[in-house]
C-alpha cells in the first residue's frame, strides 16, 4: 500500500482507484495537485504535476526521510524513485534508468536535477575528493547544456531544445566515478528564425549582456541587438524576459572553466555565437544573373571571426563546387541557393557547437582509471529526459520525430512493464495471466520499417535525382500505405475537411491522431550543408573551429558517399538508445503540466485529461491492476497488517510467515483475491488492500 497519507489527499497509488476509469483517475489528480501533493504512484511509476511554486520538499531533512527506505514506505515522491533506482543498482549490480516524459514546461529537466541532486546527496560519506569533483562535474554540466541548449519558448522559459540521456556511473562503492551525456536532435532551426514571444538558445543573449562591451568588440560582437532585422530575424532581442542574462552568464563561464575549458576554447564559442548573428544579418542581392552579397562589409568580419581568408569566405557563400566527371567547377549559387546555404550554416555551425561541448563534457566526465578486474563491474544509473509528444496546430517534420521517439519509448515501456511482470510472477511461481493492452508496434513499424515506413519512404524521394517536391512525397506515401490502418490523407479520405490535398497526413498515434504537413520535409530530411563550407571551417587557422569540422578534409572529388538523412540518424539513435534503455532496469517519471500559464493554482481540466490519454497513463493502471495490484515480501506484509488477525498478533506461532499471511488473509475471506508466491504475497485487487488498511486503522 503506498498510503501513508490520510485518504483526504486522495489516493497516492492509481491503482487504487475504485474503477479504472478517466474521470475517477482526473478527479484523483487534481485533488492531489489542490492538496499539493504533487507526485503520485501507479504501482512503481511516479506521475508528477508541474506546482509552478517553490516546494519545500528537496531538502536535506526530506532526502533524509528518503534514503534506503522502499518505495511505499513514504509518501510518492521522486526521490523515492531515485531511490529504488539507486538501491537496485547498488544492491543487486544492475544496471538501471530513469526515463522522465512529458510535453514541453511539464517539468522533466527539473525532475531530472531533483534526481541528480538527490544522487548526489547520498553518495560519497566518506567525502573522498575524486568522487566530489565527478559529482560536482555532473552538476555544473546541466548548467553548460542548459545555456546553449535550451531557450525560451511560449510554453517554457527554460525549455529544453534537445533530448538528454545522462549516465551515472558508479564504483563498487555506489559512489559515482563519472557519466556520459548523448543528445539528441537539438533543434537547430532556431538560430534562424523564432516565433513571436520566443527566443533563440539562451547562449546568444547570456553572451550579449554578460560580456563587457570592450570584450564584444573584441570578438566583433557589437552592433548586433541593436537593429533586429524584423525581415530576417536571428536573435530577437528580448528585454521583458524574466530571465537574467547576465546573472546566468557568470555562471555558465565558471562552469565551463570548473569543467575545464580553455580560454582559448570559451573565446572561439563566443565567436562562433557572434558568426552566427553576423551570418543572420547578410543579405543577397543580384545583378542580372550574378548573386552578390549586398553588406559585403560582414564578409571581412566573418573572416575574421572564422580565422579564414575573407576570399574564400566570399566563395562559400555565393558559389559551390561540383565534380562532373574528372572536371572540377564552381557553380554560381542562385539568390535563393545563398540564402539556403547561409541559413544551413548558421544552423550547422550551432549545432557542431552544441555536439562539441557535450563532446568535452563526456571528455571531462568520463570514467578513468576504473580497472573492473580489481574493483567489479563499475554500475550505471541513466537518465532519459526528452522531449514529450506534441501535436501543435502545424505538425512538422520535428513533431514527426519527436512522436516517433515517444512511440518508441511506449513500445519499451509496454514491453519493460509486462516482461517485468511476466519475470516476477515466474520467479514467484505464480501462473502468467495475459494481459490486454494496445501493442503500438504496429505505429512504430509504420515509421521506421525498411523500405515500407514512412522514413524509407521519405529517403527514397530525397534520393531521387531532379527535383522531388514535398506532394511527391506524399503521393509515394499515399501509394505505399494506402491500407495501412493508422495512416490517411485527404486523397484516401476524401471527405475529411480537416485535411488538405497536397499537404497533410494523418497518423493514428498511441497518444491520439495527429496531421502533419509535408511541407519542408524534403528540404529538413536532406539537411543539406554545401561541402564548400565544411572545407572553409576546417581550413580555419583557428584549431579549435578547425577539430569541430575533421570531414572538411576531404576534397570535392573524395566526398563519393551521400551523408546519411536526418530522418535516418534520428531513427538509428532512437534505436540505440531503445536497445541501451532495454538493457538496463528501468524507473519511469511521467509529467503532467496543469495549465497553459504558469499558474500554481490552477488545474485545467482538459488539459490534463489529454496529457493522460497521451501519456497512456490509464493504460499503466490498467496493465498494472489486470495483474496484481499490490504485492509485499511476507515479513513486510506481517508487519503492516499483523494487528489485525489474533493468529498473528502480537507474534505467531505458525512455522513460517508465508503460513502466517495465508491464515491471515483466510481469516478476512480474501483468498479468493490472492495468490502466494514463493517469497511474496500478491493481492489482486485494491478493494481487498483498502479493507485491510481500514481494519488496520480501526485497531
Ligand atoms: P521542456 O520540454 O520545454 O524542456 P520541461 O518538461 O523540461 O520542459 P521544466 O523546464 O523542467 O520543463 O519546467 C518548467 C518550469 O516549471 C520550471 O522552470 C519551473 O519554473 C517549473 N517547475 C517544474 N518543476 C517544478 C518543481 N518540481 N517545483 C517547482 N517548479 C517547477
Ligand atoms: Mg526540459
Amino acid at each position: 500500500m503506498a498510503e501513508h497519507e490520510s485518504l483526504e489527499f486522495g489516493k497516492a497509488d492509481f491503482v487504487l482507484l475504485d474503477s479504472v476509469s478517466l474521470d475517477e483517475f482526473m478527479a484523483n489528480l487534481k485533488l492531489r495537485f489542490e492538496k499539493g501533493r504533487i507526485y503520485s504512484y501507479i504501482g512503481e511509476v511516479v506521475v508528477s504535476v508541474n506546482p509552478y511554486r517553490a516546494m519545500n520538499i528537496y531538502g536535506r531533512d526530506t532526502i533524509e526521510q528518503y534514503k534506503g527506505r522502499e518505495l511505499y514506505e513514504r509518501p510518492p515522491h521522486l526521490f523515492a524513485i531515485a531511490d529504488a533506482a539507486y538501491k537496485a543498482m547498488k544492491r543487486r549490480n544492475k544496471d538501471t534508468c530513469i526515463v522522465i516524459s512529458g510535453e514541453s514546461g511539464a517539468g522533466k529537466t527539473e525532475a531530472s536535477k531533483y534526481i541528480m541532486q538527490y544522487i548526489a546527496a547520498i553518495t560519497n560519506p566518506s567525502q573522498r575528493a575524486e568522487v566530489e569533483r565527478v559529482k560536482n562535474m555532473l552538476l555544473k554540466s546541466n548548467c553548460v547544456l542548459e545555456a546553449f541548449g535550451n531557450a525560451k519558448t511560449n510554453r517554457n522559459d527554460n525549455s529544453s531544445r534537445f533530448g538528454k540521456y545522462m549516465d551515472i556511473n558508479f564504483d563498487f562503492k555506489g559512489d559515482p566515478i563519472g557519466g556520459h551525456i548523448n543528445n539528441y536532435l537539438l533543434e537547430k532551426s532556431r538560430v534562424i528564425f523564432q516565433q513571436e514571444g520566443e527566443r533563440s538558445f539562451h547562449s546568444f543573449y547570456q553572451v550579449s549582456e554578460g560580456l563587457t562591451t570592450d570584450i564584444k568588440k573584441l570578438f566583433l560582437f557589437c552592433q548586433l541587438f541593436q537593429t533586429p532585422d524584423k525581415s530576417h530575424q536571428t536573435c530577437v532581442y528580448d528585454s521583458s524576459s524574466s530571465i537574467n542574462d547576465s546573472a546566468d552568464f557568470k555562471a555558465v563561464t565558471d562552469a565551463m572553466k570548473v569543467i575545464g575549458f580553455t580560454t582559448e576554447e570559451i573565446q572561439t564559442v563566443y565567436k562562433i555565437l557572434a558568426t552566427i548573428l553576423h551570418l543572420g544579418n547578410l543579405k543577397f542581392g543580384s545583378d542580372g544573373d550574378v548573386t552578390l552579397i549586398e553588406n559585403s562589409k560582414l564578409v571581412s568580419v566573418l573572416g575574421d571571426l572564422l580565422s579564414t581568408k575573407d576570399e574564400n569566405v566570399e566563395k562559400a557563400l555565393l558559389y559551390r563546387t561540383v565534380a562532373t566527371g574528372r572536371d572540377v567547377i564552381d557553380k554560381q549559387h542562385t539568390h535563393q541557393e545563398a540564402s539556403y546555404g547561409r541559413d544551413a550554416l548558421a544552423k550547422a555551425i550551432y549545432e557542431r557547437l552544441f555536439c562539441w561541448i557535450v563532446g568535452r563534457i563526456n571528455d571531462v566526465i568520463e570514467v578513468k582509471n576504473y580497472d573492473a578486474r580489481v574493483h567489479g563491474k563499475n554500475t550505471v544509473i541513466g537518465v532519459l529526459d526528452i522531449y514529450g509528444f506534441e501535436i501543435f496546430q502545424n505538425n512538422s517534420f520535428e513533431q514527426f520525430c519527436i512522436n516517433y521517439c515517444n512511440e518508441k519509448l511506449q513500445q519499451l515501456f509496454i514491453q519493460l512493464v509486462l516482461k517485468q511482470e511476466q519475470e516476477e510472477y515466474q520467479r514467484e511461481g505464480i501462473p502468467w495471466k495475459h494481459i490486454d493492452y494496445f501493442n503500438n508496434q504496429i505505429i512504430v513499424d509504420l515509421v521506421e520499417q525498411q523500405h515500407k515506413g514512412i522514413f524509407a519512404v521519405l529517403d527514397e524521394a530525397c534520393m531521387n535525382v531532379g527535383k522531388v517536391t514535398d506532394e511527391m512525397f506524399l503521393q509515394a506515401l499515399n501509394g505505399k500505405l494506402a491500407k495501412h490502418a493508422h495512416y490517411t490523407s485527404r486523397k484516401l479520405s476524401p471527405t475529411d475537411k480537416n485535411l488538405e490535398f497536397d499537404r497533410d497526413f494523418r497518423i493514428r498515434h498511441y497518444a491520439g491522431d495527429v496531421v502533419y504537413s509535408v511541407v519542408g520535409f524534403i528540404d529538413k530530411n536532406k539537411d543539406t550543408l554545401f561541402q564548400d563550407f565544411k572545407r572553409l571551417l576546417y581550413n580555419s587557422s583557428n584549431p579549435v573551429l578547425k577539430a569541430m569540422w575533421p570531414e572538411g578534409k576531404l576534397s570535392i572529388t573524395e566526398v563519393t558517399k551521400r551523408p546519411l538523412t536526418a530522418a535516418t540518424l534520428f531513427k538509428n539513435s532512437m534505436i540505440s538508445l531503445v536497445e541501451n534503455l532495454a538493457s538496463k532496469e528501468p524507473y519511469y517519471v511521467r509529467c503532467i503540466k496543469p495549465n497553459d500559464v504558469k499558474s500554481p493554482l490552477l488545474f485545467e481540466h482538459e488539459r490534463c485529461k489529454h496529457q493522460v490519454e497521451y501519456l497512456g497513463l490509464l493504460e499503466n493502471v490498467r496493465v498494472r491492476r489486470a495483474g496484481f495490484a499490490n504485492r509485499q515480501t511476507y515479513p513486510r506484509f506481517l508487519q503492516r497488517y499483523k494487528m489485525i488477525s489474533e493468529f498473528t498478533w502480537p507474534n505467531h506461532d505458525l512455522p513460517s510467515d508465508k503460513e502466517a499471511v495465508e491464515r491471515l488473509l483466510q481469516g478476512c475471506g480474501f483468498e479468493h483475491d490472492v495468490a502466494y508466491g514463493k517469497t511474496k504475497v500478491f493481492i489482486r485487487t485494491p478493494r481487498t488492500i483498502f479493507s485491510l488498511e481500514e481494519q488496520r486503522a480501526e485497531m
